[in-house]
């Protein structure tokens, strides 16, 4: 089989050639994964807490681990530490503390027709999980994604993607070396056959990725009746009204639009402003895209910081930024900043660029870019925003600018999207109480909150006698069973008529 050779997209350098994994991998992981998980799952709940504190610990103090990071996916520090690692510190933190703990409890529940009874709901872990990530975020949208299943009890096998599984595999060692039991987290490294398999064997799958990939991993799960969890792609707006602090609003369009070179599923992919600020908003926009500073990520350098935007990390996304900025000039779009590739620069370097008069019908106003392409269009008013906005095959994200914050929330809540933002961007991603995924195109499923955790399990209802009121029947001790008899029947006509 082929080898992975993982490069570094700021320099083009051949990082390391790894074995990749093939099918018959992926079955003797998932073989192992399924001896491994019962003791596991049985662990008490502080026990498998305290070990995934243990890694993520051991995760923030090894400073080499985060250099094969930025190599292998060309991102600035700032971006592998401050965001892909400190986000994978605070879910730990989360659902390894009472809100993890509580979600996975038993939840108790009092039946109104049978006061004497109580209803137990229990959540056993589903078995193994196949987490199966992309290579945009190596840390952030692959262990991270393995923290709830694992928190649940679930055993896991994840499979990065072939492009940056270099991370994956160091947290697997670091995994090993923090206590995690054998088979209980494991990592195969290898091409979409491994995505495959793992789809063919698991209890439940939890994907992020293209929508395409997703519909074939939809179909594997189907086949068998397994859940599966879809993170896809978003074509996420961002709204500007008129009396939005207009400053503050460009300066989120790109850090939102640009950040990690574009490659973040919640970005703002389209800006739709309001007329009158339009003109005011793109001025602003320009003037803060002329500051960002591209180039390669210094390696070996924790506290160098002189890097704002990265390489692209996946070479197809530049061949799909230039189709959009094509489209978009063809049919009118002003190209404000970039417009291409850098070739002043080593790697798979793209310039930042903002497309003013953007157009509903172009390629770059439709479809999921996943680069540094920025496109603005203008509208008459707040309710052909919204038009625009919800016109759209995906709902992943969004955000709304106004200096009103209950016309913003009333906006907000008629924005077709799993998680909007009101004057703010990308803070959904680190709200990790609360549960973010996609409706339409983008996917089924959470991550964060306590459904992104109750949904790794498979859940049991025991029905047992209420052990205070065991004797308290509102139909007087009367069974509903065999012999059916008319006084029985009279006495639950007057119950529907009393209570409903
Ligand atoms: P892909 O769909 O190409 O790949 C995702 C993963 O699936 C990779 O590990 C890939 O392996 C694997 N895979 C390929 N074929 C199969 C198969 N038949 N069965 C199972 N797994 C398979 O996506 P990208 O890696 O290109 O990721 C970019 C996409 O991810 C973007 O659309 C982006 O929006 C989305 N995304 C969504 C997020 C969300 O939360 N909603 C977050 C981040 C990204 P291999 O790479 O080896 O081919």
């Amino acid at each position: 089989m082929e080898p992975l050779r993982v490069t570094n997209p700021a320099t083009g350098q051949l990082i390391q050639s790894i074995p990749a994994a093939d099918a018959q991998a992926a079955d003797a992981a998932m073989a192992r994964a399924r001896a491994a998980q019962p003791a596991w799952g049985a662990l008490p709940f502080s026990v498998r807490a305290r070990t995934l504190r243990r890694l993520a610990r051991a995760l923030r103090d090894d400073l080499t681990f985060l250099d094969t990071l930025s190599a292998e996916s060309g991102k600035p520090r700032y971006e592998a530490e401050g965001i892909e690692l400190f986000y994978t510190l605070e879910l730990t933190r989360y659902y390894t503390g009472r809100a993890g703990r509580r979600a996975l409890a038993d939840d108790l529940r009092h039946p109104f027709v049978f006061t004497n009874k109580r209803a137990r709901v229990v959540r056993h872990p589903r078995g193994v999980v196949a987490v199966i990530g992309p290579w945009n975020w190596p840390l952030l949208n692959n262990y991270a994604d393995c923290i709830a299943p694992l928190v649940a009890g679930n055993a896991v096998v994840l499979k990065p993607s072939e492009h940056t599984p270099m991370t994956s595999l160091r947290v697997a060692d670091i995994a090993r070396a923090s206590g995690v039991p054998d088979g209980v987290f494991q990592v195969v490294a290898g091409r979409g056959d491994v995505g495959a398999a793992l789809t063919a064997t698991a209890d439940m799958i939890f994907f992020t990725g293209s929508a395409a990939t997703g519909k074939r991993v939809a179909q594997a799960a189907a086949v068998r009746l397994v859940p599966a969890v879809l993170e896809l792609g978003g074509k996420s707006p961002m709204i500007v009204l008129a009396d939005a602090d207009l400053r503050r609003a460009a300066h989120a369009a790109v850090w939102s639009g640009f950040a990690n070179s574009g490659q973040v599923c919640i970005r703002t992919e389209r800006v739709i402003v309001e007329d009158a600020v339009a003109d005011r908003f793109v001025e602003l926009a320009a003037a803060e895209i002329a500051q960002l500073r591209q180039g390669p990520p210094p390696l070996g350098k924790p506290d160098a910081s002189d890097i704002d935007v990265g390489a692209i990390a996946f070479a197809p996304q530049i061949e799909r930024a230039q189709q959009h900025i094509a489209d978009a000039r063809a049919r009118g779009g002003r190209i404000v900043t970039g417009g291409a590739r850098r070739a002043d620069l080593p790697g798979q370097f793209f310039a930042p660029t903002l497309i003013a008069d953007a157009t509903p019908e172009m390629a770059v106003m439709r479809e999921e870019t996943f680069g540094p392409v920025l496109p603005v269009m203008r509208v008459p008013d707040a309710e052909a925003a919204l038009r625009a906005a919800n016109d759209s095959p995906m709902g992943l994200s969004g955000s709304i600018w106004s200096g009103d914050a209950r016309r913003a929330r009333a906006l907000a809540r008629r924005l077709q999207a799993g998680s909007v933002c009101v004057n703010d961007v990308l803070v959904n991603y680190f709200c990790v109480e609360a549960p973010l995924g996609g409706i339409k195109g983008s996917g089924t499923g959470f991550r964060h909150g306590r459904e992104g955790l109750q949904q790794f399990c498979r859940v049991e209802t025991i029905i047992e006698d209420h052990p205070l009121l065991g004797w308290l029947s509102p139909l007087l001790g009367r069974e509903l069973t065999f012999p059916y008899k008319p006084r029985t029947l009279q006495l639950l006509r007057r119950f529907m008529k009393l209570f409903y």
